[in-house]
């Protein structure tokens, strides 16, 4: 199918992009890699009289490390973060999210602007940002602003972006050195949305306490989570067999999943509760690997 008619706008820089949105308001969409929106276009479940390009906005690609953070242009493809040197070395559970992200055409044209704006409940680089207490930052007619992960996603495909706002860029601190971190995804075919995910992002002093740790997940309610009770309980404790269970009945108790093609709710909370214990055993095995190398 076709989609409705529209008008193709092409801005050169930002402050256009801005101009244009603000003119143009609810009538007017914004076009990243186009991999989520121009399916919907296609359906005619999104009909914008306006389509504002932003996919070639130099400005809004980039991958770089800057005082202790890595900060990504909302415009970099997804498979730019998977093959960066830069992010594989110093947040390898963010190149892995995104190398879980559909197939290479997808990761080649997707942008993690556009993945996180889409707000998918199972996207993936929600858990991660979520996990490492990333920030958004947004740039709209009243000026720019920070929005923490934790306060980003308010329901389903549904953010507390303003629709005149552009999510310009993605600041992940970087984890303290001695920490490691892991994402797990299950899936019901490779290529596919997430049933469940979990990242975890932690560190363990000498005596095997875990000093430190961030928890994100997908797939257990209608937007990513980020795990705060879980991420309490563990926190300077040693993490033994029977701790690690409870983690896995705690986090199933705010879960409440959306039954779907992917699976029932009370299974999804068992596959939720099963892959953060895995997630979390793996974070801590690297961890320690990582403190007496
Ligand atoms: C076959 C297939 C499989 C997929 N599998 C997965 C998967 O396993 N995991 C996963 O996480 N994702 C998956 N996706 C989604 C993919 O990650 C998309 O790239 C992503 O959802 C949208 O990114 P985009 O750059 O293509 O954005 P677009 O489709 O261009 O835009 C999506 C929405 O975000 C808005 N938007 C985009 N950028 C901005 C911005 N900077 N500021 C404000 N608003 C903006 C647009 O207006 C639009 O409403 C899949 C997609 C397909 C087609």
């Amino acid at each position: 199918m076709y989609p409705a008619s529209f008008e193709y706008l092409k801005p050169q820089s930002i402050e256009e992009a801005m101009a244009l949105l603000t003119e143009h308001g609810e009538d007017a969409k914004l076009l990243a890699g186009g991999q989520s929106l121009v399916p919907m276009m296609k359906l005619r479940m999104a009909r914008p009289k306006y389509l504002i390009d932003i996919h070639r906005l130099a400005d809004l690609n980039y991958i770089r490390e800057e005082a202790g953070q890595i900060r990504c242009g909302a415009m970099t493809r997804h498979i730019e973060i998977e093959e960066s040197v830069l992010i594989r070395a110093q947040l390898p559970m963010l190149a892995v999210a995104a190398s879980e992200i559909g197939d290479v055409q997808v990761r080649n044209r997707g942008t993690i602007g556009g993945g996180l704006v889409e707000a998918d409940p199972c996207g993936d680089y929600a858990p991660v940002a979520l996990a490492i207490n990333a920030q958004f930052k947004c740039v709209g007619p009243k000026g720019e602003r920070l929005i923490p992960a934790a306060e980003f996603f308010s329901f389903a495909y549904t953010t507390t972006l303003g629709a005149d706002e552009i999510l310009t860029e993605i600041i992940f601190p970087l984890p303290a050195q001695d920490s490691a971190g892991v994402y797990l995804k299950l899936e019901r075919v490779a290529g596919d949305f997430a049933i469940v995910s979990a990242a975890v992002q932690c560190a363990v002093d000498k005596n095997g306490v875990c000093s430190a740790i961030g928890i994100g997940s997908a797939g257990g309610g209608t937007v990513p989570q980020k795990a705060l009770a879980v991420e309490a309980l563990l926190r300077g404790q040693k993490i033994s067999p029977e701790l690690l269970a409870k983690a896995g009945e705690l986090i199933q108790v705010d879960a409440e999943p959306i039954e779907d093609m992917r699976g029932s709710a009370a299974y999804k909370k068992k596959a939720l509760s099963a892959i953060l214990r895995r997630a979390i055993s793996e974070a801590l095995r690297q961890a320690e690997a990582k403190r007496v190398s």
